[in-house]
This record gives structure tokens, C-alpha cells and sequence, in this order.
């Protein structure tokens, strides 16, 4: 994946200060720079760039009398430091309960991978025991409900959804309500994604979530679309409280800065990875050993 091409660069540009000798002014200044393009490269935001970069040359200011061994030291710290406050909003996810019904919402724009990332959701919390179900909130795409009817007997997960009901909204509330009754402990709902009429569809967000008062909301930002993911998480963001982000679609072509940059915009957690398009390809994300893990 192309993340791995900015891991390479960035630990290429912190290799070559282990073999400098003077880590002068000139040097530190060398390493930034070059830290900074492999960034734009990889399509992260340029605020979210510079604001890093600003960072990142404060705490080496800060330690002026710093030398040598130390010196190095401090930069490759403040590096990584900086990349995992990048990914890392500091607002914890939500915390599922267990024995309890956790209502999970999630939304985002058709394609980007919402009802492939439901599956593995949800075979990731049934792999762990937890009792999952699934409603199909999405009456608007053909189709939609037989993908994730299809997912859901695959997985042998119940489901809800309706071939001739077309309020989503009743949907939602009906499925979430019979599945609250089954004492579900996670019950996850797929929404609409249409794109073109997106006031609608976020005024549907808006009603979905005040019927089903989910727990938290899920936005599925998928990672090749670069920059104006951005956008769209916030205009999501703003049409309901968005408490976590997956990032979909990493095992392509995905520059992946563009949907970390969104990150960074909308303070929502990462909570998990997709990197494919099977159930297993799903990734717990943890700021701190992605980037130890991308730095090599
Ligand atoms: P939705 O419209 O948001 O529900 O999107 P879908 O779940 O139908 O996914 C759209 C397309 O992206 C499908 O062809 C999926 O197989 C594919 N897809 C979803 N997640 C991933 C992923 O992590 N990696 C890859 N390579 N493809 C994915």
C-alpha cells in the first residue's frame, strides 16, 4: 500500500540523521524539509502539515543545548511524537457494554464501503462473542438490502430490513427496537449513501439517529478518495455526532493522508482499518503502533 512508500520516505529522511555526525541547524532544517514533502506527497493537508512541522521545530528549539547522540534522539521523538498527535484526537471511541444493547450507526457516501465494513464488524465483535445484528436502514440503493442480507447469512448474523417499506427511517427505528427486545449486544445499522442529494441525505441521517438514538455513529471514509474526504467528514460530522472514523480501501491505491488529514479536521477517533474486501480485513488502529509500524 502507498502508506508504506510515506513510512519509507519518512524513515529514509530519520536514517539519514543517524548517519550524520553535526546535527547543525542547517541539518535539523534538511530533515524537516524533507519530512514535510513526503507529507504533501502522500496527500495529507497542508495546515495539518504545518501545523506538524511547527511542532515538531518547537520542541527541537526548546532543547537547544541538546547535542550530538541526544540531539537525533529528540528529533526522530519529536517526529513521531507529532504523526501520532496527527492520528490520535485524544477523544477516546466509544466503549461497547458488553450484556448491554450497543446501537452502532454508520454512515457515509455509497461506495465508500459501509456495508462491507458492517460484515467485517460485525465478524469481528462475533468472533469475540459478542451476540451481533444487522439492520438495513438503506431503502434508497437497489440492491442494498440483498448485499447485506448476503453478508448476514454468510456470517449467520440475524438482520432486519424490508424489500417494500421505503421509509428508512421506520426501518431503523422497527429493526432496532425488535433487536433491543432480543437483548442484541451490538446492533448495527447501515444507512443510506447517495450521492447528488446530499441535503437529504443528511437530513435522513439527522432523523435515523433521533429514531434510534444510536450509541455511536460510525463514518466510513474510504482512503482513495483523498482530500475531499475532508469535506465530507465534516458535512457528516455536522449532521451527526460522528464518534469514530474507519478508514477504508488502505490496501489499494490510497495515498491515506488525504482521509488522515480528515481526521485531524473532524477530532473523531480512528477506531479501525480496512485492507480489503474479505471479512478478516479489518484492523484495529492504534495511532501510536501504526506509526511505529509505518516508520519501519
Ligand atoms: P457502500 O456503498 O458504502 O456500502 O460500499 P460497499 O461496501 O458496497 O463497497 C463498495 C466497494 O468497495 C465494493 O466493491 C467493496 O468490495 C469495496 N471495498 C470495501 N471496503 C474495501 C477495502 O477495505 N478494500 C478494498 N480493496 N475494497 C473495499
Amino acid at each position: 500500500m502507498v502508506l508504506q512508500e510515506l513510512g519509507g520516505k519518512l524513515s529514509a529522511a530519520l536514517r539519514k540523521l543517524q548517519s550524520t555526525t553535526v546535527v547543525d541547524e542547517e541539518v535539523v532544517k534538511a530533515i524537516i524539509t524533507e519530512i514535510t514533502r513526503a507529507l504533501l506527497e502522500s496527500d495529507v493537508n497542508i495546515k495539518v502539515v504545518m501545523e506538524l512541522k511547527k511542532n515538531v521545530e518547537a520542541k527541537i528549539n526548546r532543547s537547544e543545548d541538546a547535542s550530538g547522540a541526544s540531539k537525533k534522539r529528540l528529533i526522530q521523538q519529536a517526529v513521531m511524537e507529532e504523526l501520532v498527535a496527527m492520528l490520535d484526537p485524544k477523544t477516546p471511541p466509544y466503549q461497547m457494554k458488553k450484556g448491554a444493547s450497543n446501537v452502532i450507526m454508520f454512515v457515509g457516501l455509497q461506495g465508500s464501503g459501509k456495508t462491507t465494513t458492517i460484515a467485517k464488524f460485525a465478524h469481528y465483535y462475533q468472533r469475540k462473542g459478542w451476540r451481533v445484528a444487522m439492520v438495513c436502514a438503506d431503502t434508497f440503493r437497489a440492491g442494498a438490502f440483498d448485499q447485506l442480507k448476503q453478508n448476514a447469512t454468510k456470517l449467520r448474523v440475524p438482520f432486519y430490513g424490508s424489500y417494500t417499506e421505503a421509509d428508512p427511517v421506520r426501518i431503523a427505528e422497527e429493526g432496532v427496537e425488535q433487536f433491543r427486545k432480543d437483548r442484541f449486544e451490538v446492533i448495527i445499522v447501515d444507512t443510506s449513501g447517495r450521492h447528488k442529494q446530499e441535503d437529504a441525505l443528511f437530513e435522513e441521517m439527522r432523523e435515523i439517529q433521533a429514531a434510534v438514538q444510536p450509541d455511536n455513529c460510525v463514518f466510513v471514509m474510504d482512503a482513495t478518495q483523498g482530500q475531499a474526504v475532508a469535506d465530507q467528514a465534516r458535512a457528516f460530522h455536522e449532521a451527526v455526532p460522528v464518534g469514530s472514523v474507519v478508514i477504508t480501501k488502505l490496501d489499494g491505491h490510497a495515498k491515506g493522508g488525504g482521509a488522515m488529514s480528515a481526521v485531524a479536521a473532524t477530532k473523531s477517533p480512528i477506531t479501525f482499518l480496512g485492507s480489503g474486501e474479505h471479512f478478516d480485513d479489518l484492523e484495529p488502529f492504534v495511532a501510536s503502533s501504526f506509526v511505529s509500524k509505518m516508520l519501519g
